[in-house]
């Protein structure tokens, strides 16, 4: 029997993360993650029931290549007449897009046009794309979008305090990101601890290499953390966050600093990299900071903390809560950036049952504050790529 297998594919600049799922039991049959991809050494990796190979792309190194070589690997095991459609990753769709969207040209132009809000990511999911489309040629592509889930945000928590002009003339505005990931998320956690996501105040901790927290009153985003980029917010593998603007013209004018070396210094050298001057990866630093290295205990003690405090923010944004919710690399499976956090926060009624903490990891669900606290504290494995697959398959008529 034929099955609907979706295509979901998240392009960067220079890779291509792929996966073929099974929309109906979401189960993932093939992953691939093309890397150094524009250049003579790009290659592919395939992932099949477990078992890793890789391909070069020599002779094909661009995402077309890459995408032609996942074809040739589907054919293999004669997968390739069951993909009905392709779902891709759209890091920005601005004010014009709430929800998933089914590609046309015009949507291509609106892509285009968004350019200038994410000037690094834009470009590389508009290669994915074309890249679909050249190879999967007639198939339905639609493109789910980062900031769509944040476009309930109300005006007063979207707007910035700088001229209006801005806004108006350059939709300058927090937009909030990892919107796919929230969208999932947030009716797992209320089935979880037994409510209803549309009569339900959560706060929700998307913590991986990028992080964001989002207060979800009613199944819609009422404020996050991530602003008009993903850099404003919570400290991240290499991001820094928050951070005062006046680091700009001091940079400036103390270190010789350019607009791009500065920005250059808070995305890829800041965060727990920064601080710890050790490593972006959270396991890396939390067990340099089990054995006393001072910078990797800083590291770990500002993330906890501005975390902390930026949970309290986001109740005020849920008009209280009944869940706080963690997910996302860190957040599924830290138990001691977990601790850290909801220690600050005992005021809340925030409170963590420790031998829970430690058994909710590596892919499970569950409670792990103590029986019958309130609020509850619940772990979620987030699942980006099935929630791609279903709006994929729903906007391709499956
Ligand atoms: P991405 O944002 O790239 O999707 P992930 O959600 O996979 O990232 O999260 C990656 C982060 O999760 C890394 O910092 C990694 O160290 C962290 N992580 C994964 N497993 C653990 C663990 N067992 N303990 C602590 N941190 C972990």
């Amino acid at each position: 029997m034929s099955k609907n297998l979706i295509l979901v594919l998240n392009c960067g600049s220079s890779s291509l993360k792929g996966a073929v799922l099974d929309n109906d039991s979401g189960e993932v049959l093939l992953s691939c993650l093309g890397e150094k991809l524009t250049t003579p050494d790009a290659y592919i990796t395939f992932k099949k029931d477990g078992q890793k190979h890789r391909v070069e792309l020599a002779d094909r190194h661009d995402h077309t290549g890459a995408v032609g070589a996942l074809l040739d690997e589907l054919k293999k095991y004669g997968l390739d007449a069951d993909v009905k459609a392709v779902g891709h990753r759209v890091v920005h769709g601005g004010e014009k897009y709430s929800a998933s969207v089914l590609i046309n040209d015009e949507v291509i132009a609106q892509l285009e046009a968004c350019i200038p809000l994410a000037p690094l990511h834009n470009p590389a999911n508009l290669t994915g794309i074309r890249a679909a489309q050249a190879i999967f040629a007639g198939l339905p592509n639609v493109a789910v979008f980062d900031t769509a889930f944040h476009q309930t945000m109300p005006e007063h928590a979207y707007t910035y305090a700088v001229p209006r002009a801005l806004y108006k003339k350059y939709a300058f505005r927090r937009y909030g990101f990892h919107g796919t990931s929230f969208r999932f998320v947030a009716p797992e956690a209320a089935r979880i601890i037994g409510k209803d996501v549309k009569d339900c105040r959560l706060v929700i901790a998307h913590l991986g290499n990028g992080a964001s927290i989002t207060a979800v009153k009613n199944g819609e985003s009422q404020d996050t953390s991530m602003g008009f980029t993903p850099l404003e917010g919570l400290v991240m593998g290499t991001r820094s966050g928050d951070v005062d603007a006046g680091i700009y013209p001091f940079l400036a004018a103390n270190a010789g600093m350019s607009v791009e070396e500065v920005s250059d210094l808070l995305n890829k050298k800041s965060g727990l990299l920064g601080i710890s001057e050790l490593s972006n990866d959270c396991r890396i630093v939390e067990e340099a900071a089990a054995e006393g290295h001072e910078g990797a205990k800083l590291a770990m003690a500002v993330t906890a903390y501005r975390l902390a405090k930026y949970i309290a923010a986001m109740a005020v944004a849920a008009g209280g809560i009944d869940a706080l919710v963690f997910t996302g690399g860190i957040g599924e499976n830290s138990d001691a950036v977990r601790a850290q956090t909801v220690a600050h926060l005992a005021f809340l009624g925030l409170k963590l049952d420790e031998q829970a903490n430690v058994d909710v990891r590596f892919g499970k669900e569950g409670i792990i504050s103590p029986k019958g606290q309130t609020p509850a504290v619940v772990v979620v494995p987030t699942n980006e790529e099935l929630m791609i697959a279903h709006d994929t398959a729903a906007l391709s008529g499956l």
